[in-house]
């Protein structure tokens, strides 16, 4: 019995030592979403009434800090005008920049310019709660306001249904031609030696296998 629970505790400690590392490892990379985004916990309560401005500029390590985010890269700089009334807070967000996203005709990433304005107006009182799109509630307690996903949603709430390749100064296609090409010779039925299948089923699903091939 006491043989056993030393072989037991034996494999506990090579378990134990992984688990350290992992754990380390989620760690520092908590530790690292939780310093990139303390910058958006907007401390209201030392200020005093009357308007504050910051500003932000929004990339990479941003968007790293959302497991789900569609956008991975970009440079949004935001101007964050706040009011401080007696009985509410009001929050006036102006982006300007860029994010990067994927062409919905050619799946090479491009550059989509992001311009836009925001407000939101938040109140207090006993719990959190949402009275409208822009009006948020929060407790008579809080001291500060986390604006980083309202930053995050904006962003992602502005990215247009579809998403190209914007044209060039002459009109043409900003799109990647090669890629174009191939898509064009797929859909006319040509039988391209580089590839095995000809285009069938869903198209998306074939530009994925098209995109695929290239890079290899
Ligand atoms: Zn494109």
């Amino acid at each position: 019995m006491r043989l056993k629970s030393i072989r037991r505790s034996k494999k506990q400690k090579h378990f134990f030592f992984s688990d350290i590392r992992f754990i380390f490892a989620a760690f520092i990379k908590t530790t690292g979403i939780l310093e990139e985004l303390k910058a958006y916990k907007i401390e209201f309560m030392g200020l005093p009434n009357g308007k504050h401005t910051f500003s932000f500029d929004i990339g990479s390590e941003f968007f790293d800090c959302f497991a789900h985010s569609e956008i991975r890269h970009g440079d949004v700089h935001l101007d964050l005008h706040m009011e401080k009334e007696e009985n509410m807070l009001v929050f006036d967000f102006n982006f300007h920049g860029w994010v990067e996203v994927s062409c919905d005709r050619c799946l090479d990433m491009y550059r989509e310019p992001v311009d836009f304005e925001r407000r939101i107006y938040i109140k207090f009182g006993e719990d959190h709660s949402e009275q409208a799109d822009d009006i948020i509630v929060i407790p008579h307690t809080e001291t500060y306001v986390d604006i980083s996903h309202y930053v995050y949603e904006f962003l992602h709430l502005v990215l247009p249904l579809r998403r190209v390749h914007p044209d060039d100064s002459q009109g043409r296609s900003g799109c990647d031609p090669d890629m174009l090409a191939r898509v064009k010779a797929h859909s006319a039925g040509n039988t391209d030696p580089s590839a095995d299948k000809p285009l069938e089923g869903a198209p998306f699903e074939a530009l994925k296998s098209l995109r695929f091939k290239k890079s290899n």
